[in-house]
């Protein structure tokens, strides 16, 4: 009989799981671990959540924790049980009636712990757990596809797929991040029923995309799936181009665009930032819009170029993370990220004041490192990066950016007419501060009295 073992950051979690389970069972009904924690315990991952499957009803549950429950699902049968600290979804036994909307079921009875486990997705994800034993129930023949480390769907794919569609991403995420096969019928589901994801919210399509591409040890695994199946170019058609895009050889030896950026995603460690994880999937976006073939005067022949790829790119990361609904600072982020994601490449002839600038950015060690792996799979030439490196390690061991001498009510003061102009003198002020030029309040003001426009006005220094 197979045993999990349950392991979270918290072991006072897992405790306090059990004594929920317990005080179930004493009241004489069923009650096990279910799901995703049985499945993540027996692969020894940390657990995340616990989730209870019971055969109380959920009146039942609210009245044996009474005070200490909110009905957070009562319509699905789900109550949340709150124990020391934590909290514990508590499911009673249920099986799903048709569901219309591709998503949710219209309505669902309650039943066996049998009829519970058919309605979930995937076997790994259909297993149940009794917490004081370690005993492990398993109706889906979970077990051995958890064993040979398969995601197959439970009951016939393609009809699960039609219930709800959101399960087709859920498959690639759930392969991706536990390095999993699918089972080739389902994979073949997949490919047949992909254009049903269309009918799924952008957030919960983003919400999934995000998830794979940051949890996965190997997000090209996922994303090949996501392509391979046809999904990929319903959901992210910017994305699927980038496959059979081609790039020049000479400084892309590695192939195209799409495997380029699948070999980046797969350089950066786990758990990746949303922000990194998303420029790097949408950095060379631009490219195939972009794509032009050159006459090229040394060989005669012709070469691959993507002129201003990186301002296209950043436009439609900006357009595509709007429409999957994405929190604008996390846009902004990305965006700014692929706009400079090339940036490397003029930064050791910047100005000072330019390269501090860059430097300061919140996002800049993000930009590092997007752009260390964005080297690390072209043309392995780390040398204008190495430069950026070394600049940012000597600007970080410095204060932080100071404040600057003059702001705009000094400069009126100081006679300066109100308009425009203002913003562009602070500017300059700014940047003379930074490189050193002036260093205190008097000689700003000497800069702006010489540089105030007139007949007379003295050069700059
Ligand atoms: P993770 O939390 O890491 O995403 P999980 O398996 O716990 O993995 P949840 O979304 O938390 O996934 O769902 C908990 C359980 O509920 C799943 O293991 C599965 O049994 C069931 N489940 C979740 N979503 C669906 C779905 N769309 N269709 C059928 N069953 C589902
Ligand atoms: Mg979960």
């Amino acid at each position: 009989m197979a045993q999990a073992r349950f392991q979270t950051a918290d072991a006072k979690q897992v405790e306090a799981a059990r004594a929920v389970a317990a005080a179930l069972q004493r009241a004489g009904h069923q009650a096990f671990f279910a799901g995703g924690c049985v499945r993540d315990a027996l692969l020894g991952r940390p657990l995340k959540d616990i989730d209870i499957a019971t055969s109380a009803t959920p009146g039942q549950v609210e009245s044996l924790f009474a005070g200490h429950t909110v009905p957070v699902g009562k319509a699905f049968g789900v109550v949340l049980v709150l124990r020391g600290g934590f909290s514990f979804d508590v499911a009673t036994f249920r099986t799903d009636g048709a569901y219309a909307d591709g998503r949710h079921p219209d309505r669902v009875a309650f039943g066996t712990a049998e009829g519970d486990a058919q309605r979930r997705d995937f076997t790994v994800n259909g297993l149940f757990c009794d917490p004081s034993s370690g005993e492990v129930t398993d109706f889906v023949n979970g077990l051995a596809d958890l064993d040979a480390r398969v995601i197959r769907a439970i009951g016939e794919p393609e009809a699960r797929f039609r219930e709800d569609h959101l399960r087709m991403l859920r498959a690639a995420r759930f392969a991706s991040v536990l390095g999993f096969e699918i089972e080739p019928a389902t994979r073949a589901a997949m490919a047949r029923c992909a254009a049903q994801i269309r009918s799924v919210s952008a957030e919960r399509i983003a919400s999934e995309l995000i998830r794979m591409v940051c949890e996965s040890p190997r997000p090209s695994l996922g994303l090949n799936l996501l392509l391979g199946t046809g999904l990929l170019a319903h959901i992210l058609p910017e994305v699927a181009e980038l496959s059979g895009t081609a790039q020049p050889p000479l400084y892309h030896p590695e192939g195209d665009v799409w495997t380029h950026t699948c070999l980046m995603l797969d350089a950066l460690p786990p758990p990746r930032l949303p922000a990194l994880a998303l420029a790097v999937l949408l950095h060379d976006v631009g490219k195939p819009p972009t794509y032009r073939e050159e006459p090229d005067p040394g060989t005669g022949g012709t070469r691959i170029r993507f002129p201003c790829h990186a301002p296209v790119g950043a436009d439609l990361a900006e357009a595509i993370l709007t429409r999957f609904r994405q929190p604008s600072k996390l846009i902004a982020e990305v965006k700014a990220l692929v706009a400079g994601h090339m940036r490397f490449v003029e930064a050791a002839k910047m100005r000072p004041a330019k390269l501090r600038r860059l430097m300061g950015e919140p996002s800049f060690p993000l930009l590092l490192e997007l752009m260390r792996v964005d080297i690390l799979h072209s043309n392995g030439d780390f040398s204008p990066w190495r430069f950026l490196k070394d600049a940012y390690e000597s600007f970080r061991a410095e204060p932080v950016l100071p404040e600057p001498l003059a702001r705009g009510r000094d400069v009126l003061a100081w006679g300066v007419e109100p308009g425009p102009a203002v913003g562009a003198l602070l500017d300059e002020l700014y940047d003379a501060q930074l490189e050193g030029r002036i260093s205190t309040q008097e000689e700003a003001r000497a800069y702006v009295l010489r540089r105030r426009p007139g007949p007379s006005a003295p050069p700059l220094p």
